[in-house]
């Protein structure tokens, strides 16, 4: 008989097809002692895996390129650890095997990273995925992850590590959900930019036999299990119905009746310029630097080798908006030489613009770099900080990117609630803002974004992050300034409506994403978007504010 669970939608589109579960085994070797003899072997046996390990990991980076590289390359870097890899020595020594000195270094890091508190998780599913590799490695046992198959299938997950959704091929993975990771986490990230159909925060989803037939609803967040006949069909069809819709949609956002509300792309690097040209954005929104600092756990990467990324990106964009966000460092993103090791909470600590005031030669480097690459090239460049939170930050960022002669607009990113609130008091000192809802939700909420428990608070149909969208929004127009949306809230098409409806100026969003918003927005006028607006934000749910803005839009 059909039944339906609900998660959270997180990749639009519909799939079909039997379960298959990601191989998760935690292997765990036999602690057997080995004699004093063979401890050299069983070293060089554990350095061996682990660059075998890190190379695989940096070929995957490769083959998959953009923000997902960036991702992979961090992960190997985990891998060679040297501090991992002196405990892994240590521990051989007195008489471990290779492979159970390699699972009892990780599991004792684990522990301490678990102990550094929740928002670690991301990084502990990513160190599991490390270790179970160089652990399998070693046992000469098949890798954990994406499953053999030749047939397409739905893959089910606890979590999916960055190294196993980059590599997911789309044509033989239907779609995914898992259990764990929230509508922001990396992984729901990396789906769309995919356009792979997904649902994440389906707790009991691992408990779905093997070859059981599901159908995905990506856009809703529904799992149909053993669908009807007529199920997959109406389902089939919604699908159909949108593609064609798809298909008919391009050219520049817009209302049906004409106002213009720009669709932008967020990317990584240049790798992920391609699929944003394809897809029809009018420039970039978001280009998130942070991904070309990960290379290098010690150091900045030069200006010669920023210069060569930004004008990458600012030349696939002649006449278009490209708005490049500065370092936004700290909580997920720790670079070791920049971010304090020893914060209670990294999530409210020196993270973002902060770290940058504190390392204001990485900030001159970065700036330096953007203003030579914009050089000569007709494009609007507009560069904004991260984690602004009053007018003092507003007013620093400003100051350094007129030190550095940049000829650009300057702008902040509303992701802390205090901006929000002030937003025509740091309209002051830039020309425009940008709207992190995904940072914005978190600290609005008190909802860490990396765990999956507390992803209803994570929602950004929530009417009180609605309220602070609107609050920016009405800033901006009464300083004449502009105020965009560069969080994941701008990929949902719905939503896409209600927050041009709230007044936002643009929407930047993943590449995937572009056509089924500027479908969606092409349907309705202004007037229809700003009373669905306000019918999202007398609810006092984000479901209630979802229903009430699609009943608005389909006349009910
Ligand atoms: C946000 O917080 O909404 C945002 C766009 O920044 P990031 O997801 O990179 O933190
Ligand atoms: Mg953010």
């Amino acid at each position: 008989m059909e039944t339906t669970l609900r998660g959270v939608g997180v990749s639009h589109g519909v799939a079909i097809g039997e379960v298959r579960h990601m191989g998760t085994a935690v292997l765990e070797p036999p602690a057997k002692q080995i004699g004093p003899d063979d401890a050299e072997r069983e070293q060089g046996r554990a350095r061996q895996a682990v660059e075998a390990v890190a190379a695989d990991l940096n070929a995957r980076g490769n083959l998959a390129g953009g923000e997902a590289q960036a991702v992979l390359e961090a992960q190997a870097m985990i891998a060679q650890d040297p501090e991992l890899m002196a405990d892994v020595d240590r521990r051989v020594a007195v008489g471990s095997t290779a492979e159970r000195a390699v699972f009892d270094a990780f599991s004792h890091y684990r522990e301490l990273l678990a102990g550094a508190g929740e928002y670690m998780a991301g990084r502990v599913a990513d160190l599991d995925d490390v270790r179970n590799r160089i652990v399998a490695r070693l046992l000469g046992v098949p890798m954990p992850g994406v499953p053999d198959s030749d047939e397409p299938y739905v893959l089910i997950a606890r979590d999916l590590a960055p190294a196993d959704t980059a590599l997911l091929d789309p044509a033989l993975v239907l779609g995914f959900v898992t259990e764990e990771g929230g509508p922001t986490s990396h992984s729901a990230i990396l789906a769309r930019a995919l356009g792979v159909p997904a649902v994440v925060a389906l707790p009991g989803a691992g408990e779905l036999a093997e070859g059981t037939v599901i159908a995905v609803d990506g856009s809703t967040g529904e799992i149909f299990v053993d669908p009807s006949e007529e199920k997959k069909a109406e389902l089939t069809r919604a699908a159909e119905q949108r593609k064609a819709a798809l298909a008919a949609s391009s050219g520049p956002g817009a209302t049906s009746d004409g106002h213009k509300v720009p669709l932008l792309a967020n990317v990584g690097g240049p790798a992920d310029v391609p699929a944003a040209v394809e897809a029809g954005a009018e420039g970039v929104g978001l280009f998130r630097t942070e991904f070309l600092f990960l290379d290098d756990s010690k150091q900045a990467p030069s200006e010669a080798k920023q210069y060569e990324a930004y004008r990458a990106v600012l030349e696939a964009f002649p006449e278009g908006r490209v708005v490049v966000r500065v370092l936004d460092a700290g909580a997920d993103k720790p670079l070791d030489f920049l971010t304090p090791a020893d914060e209670p909470n990294p999530a409210l600590g020196v993270r973002g613009l902060r770290t940058l005031l504190d390392h204001p030669e990485v900030l001159r480097t970065q700036l330096t770099a953007l203003a030579k690459a914009a050089e000569g090239l007709p494009v609007h460049l507009e560069v904004m900080a991260p984690m602004v939170a009053d007018r003092t930050d507003a007013k620093a960022f400003a100051d350094a990117c007129r030190e550095a002669g940049l000829r650009a607009k300057f702008g902040a990113m509303v992701e802390i609630p205090s901006a929000a609130l002030r937003a025509r008091s740091i309209l002051q000192e830039v020309e425009f803002l940008s709207l992190g809802t995904n940072d914005l939700a978190q600290y609005t909420f008190a909802a860490d974004r990396q765990v999956g428990a507390v992803s209803r608070l994570q929602d950004p149909w929530q009417p009180a992050l609605l309220d602070l969208v609107a609050l920016s929004a009405e800033a901006a127009k009464a300083e004449g300034k502009s105020c965009g949306v560069c969080g994941e809230a701008a990929s949902d098409p719905l939503l896409a409506c209600v927050l041009t409806g709230l007044g936002v100026t643009s929407l930047s969003m993943g590449a995937a994403s572009i056509p089924y918003v500027r479908a969606t927005l092409a349907k309705y006028t202004l007037a229809q978007c700003e009373r669905a607006a306000a019918a999202a934000r007398a609810a006092d749910t984000a479901h209630d504010a979802r229903m009430a803005a699609q009943a608005v839009l389909s006349g009910e």
